[in-house]
């Protein structure tokens, strides 16, 4: 099925779809692929692709990728900036390209039930792609996560197992499901076909566009980074481009830790060394931005542009408008990745179209005020009940505040001391771990 078949990058063994060795657990890599001269290409779906990707007996197509270029006319603070609307994919989001590989490789497998892990339109997605091919479908995620993304799941018919605080929770449950029996396991940053799906943006993009300097994509967990220039390394290779244009790495910004937290050793996202060095070896940096920008730039790109993301999906603009009043890049040759549909995001419109509390992407209310409460704790910018109420704006009772604040320290997250009358709170090993889990994964996926 492969052109090429996966190496690890380390020992050169051959792999299957793992994205790590199965002998020395180091990134695993498909070589470089030499395509058709780009003439040949006529774009129709991802599909029209196919020399670039995988073969399959029986591929699983809805009709995902080839999703328009269209430049920003109204809103002058992005000049004429292209954007890449990967939310118009079947179920809303970059990920189809990912799961139609996927599903197609589970059924090439003769398998009848797939499991991944998730925090939403990867889910959504596996859902759909499976109900297409008959397949049974685990989706675990963490608790909390939002409603709307938990139904559409379940709509496509998919079972859906709720565990832990964070993606990593779930995402061991599911390994754990699927070796216990035998089922496909497709969770994103395992499975190297992700990464060969999503490659397909760039290349289209290169099939679009005649010039291209600079793209600007939300970091998450580095999947989509790594897939982009994945797809930019195939099209050097196969003459359509000379030079990679530099990448944007877009994530939310971290407050101040203290140097207690700096000093431990705080697990990081799967491919973020890879995303750095990418960022390195093409001459684009990371972007960090606040969360609460994200969805202003997403209701005004609404009002403007007629466009409806998600609000992680705005990040991207709001990295660009940075970009561009530093004249880092020029917005005629520059591209942002618009990664997911608002309709995959609408009770978290419906909430600041009334007025409610503000919602983080990606995390229920409960969730939300949780992962604030540890950002004023490692910030150390509030650290007794009362402070962290003060400075949540006073929106919720001071007794659900306490409520956090038992329920984070029952579950090892903080812990309290008896200060003259006050309780003091600090965050645990545990805590900064789930922080920095939290706030990598808060995202883009
Ligand atoms: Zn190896």
């Amino acid at each position: 099925m492969w052109k090429q078949q996966p190496l690890c990058t380390e020992c050169h063994k051959e792999q299957e779809s793992s994205l790590r060795c199965s002998k020395c657990n180091n990134l695993v890599f498909v070589p470089t692929i030499q395509g058709p001269h780009s003439s040949k290409i006529n774009l129709d779906t991802m599909w029209s692709l196919s020399e670039f990707l995988p073969s399959f007996t029986k591929p699983i197509s809805l009709f995902e990728g080839n999703t328009p270029v269209i430049k920003v006319e109204n809103i002058p603070k992005y000049g004429n900036l292209s954007l890449k609307l990967e939310f118009r994919n079947p179920t809303g989001s970059f990920r189809d390209r990912a799961l139609s590989l996927v599903v197609s490789d589970a059924i090439q497998k003769k398998k009848k039930t797939i499991v991944g892990a998730s925090t939403g339109s990867f889910g959504i997605s596996l859902a759909a792609y499976s109900a297409k091919a008959n397949l049974e479908t685990i989706n675990v995620v963490p608790q909390n996560l939002e409603l709307s993304k938990i139904e559409q799941m379940k709509i496509f018919g998919s079972k859906v197992i709720e565990i832990g605080d964070t993606y990593y929770d779930a995402k061991l449950k599911a390994q754990e499901l699927a070796s216990k029996s035998d089922h496909y396991l497709a969770t994103p940053d395992v499975n190297i076909l992700t990464i060969e799906g999503q490659k397909t943006i760039s290349l289209e993009l290169v099939l679009q566009l005649k010039n291209i300097t600079a793209i600007i994509v939300p970091r998450g967990a580095g999947s989509l980074i790594f897939s982009i220039f994945k797809g930019f390394l195939d099209a050097q290779e196969s003459g359509w481009i000379e030079k990679i244009p530099e990448i944007y790495a877009v994530s939310l910004e971290k407050s101040k830790v203290s140097h207690l937290a700096e000093s431990l050793n705080i697990e990081k996202p799967f491919l973020l060394e890879e995303v750095k060095e990418i960022l390195h070896k093409t001459k684009g940096s990371e972007i960090e931005i606040k969360a609460d920008e994200m969805i202003t730039a997403a209701m005004l790109l609404a009002k403007k542009e007629g466009l409806f993301i998600e609000p992680a999906s705005a990040s991207v603009l709001v990295a660009a408008e940075q970009l561009l009043d530093k004249n880092k890049i020029s917005a005629s040759s520059s591209v942002a990745i618009l990664s997911g549909s608002g309709f995959n995001a609408l009770n978290i419109y419906a909430a600041q179209m009334r007025g409610k509390k503000k919602v983080v992407w990606g995390l229920s209310e409960n969730s939300t005020t949780k992962f604030e409460i540890l950002n004023l704790i490692a910030a150390a910018k509030a650290v007794y009940g009362y402070s962290i109420w003060v400075s949540l704006g006073k929106v919720q009772s001071l007794q659900s505040i306490y409520q956090h604040l038992n329920e984070l320290e029952a579950r090892g997250i903080i812990i309290s001391s008896k200060t003259a009358k006050r309780k003091e709170f600090e965050l645990t090993t545990k805590g900064y771990e789930t922080l920095e889990k939290m706030r990598n994964l808060i995202d883009f996926i």
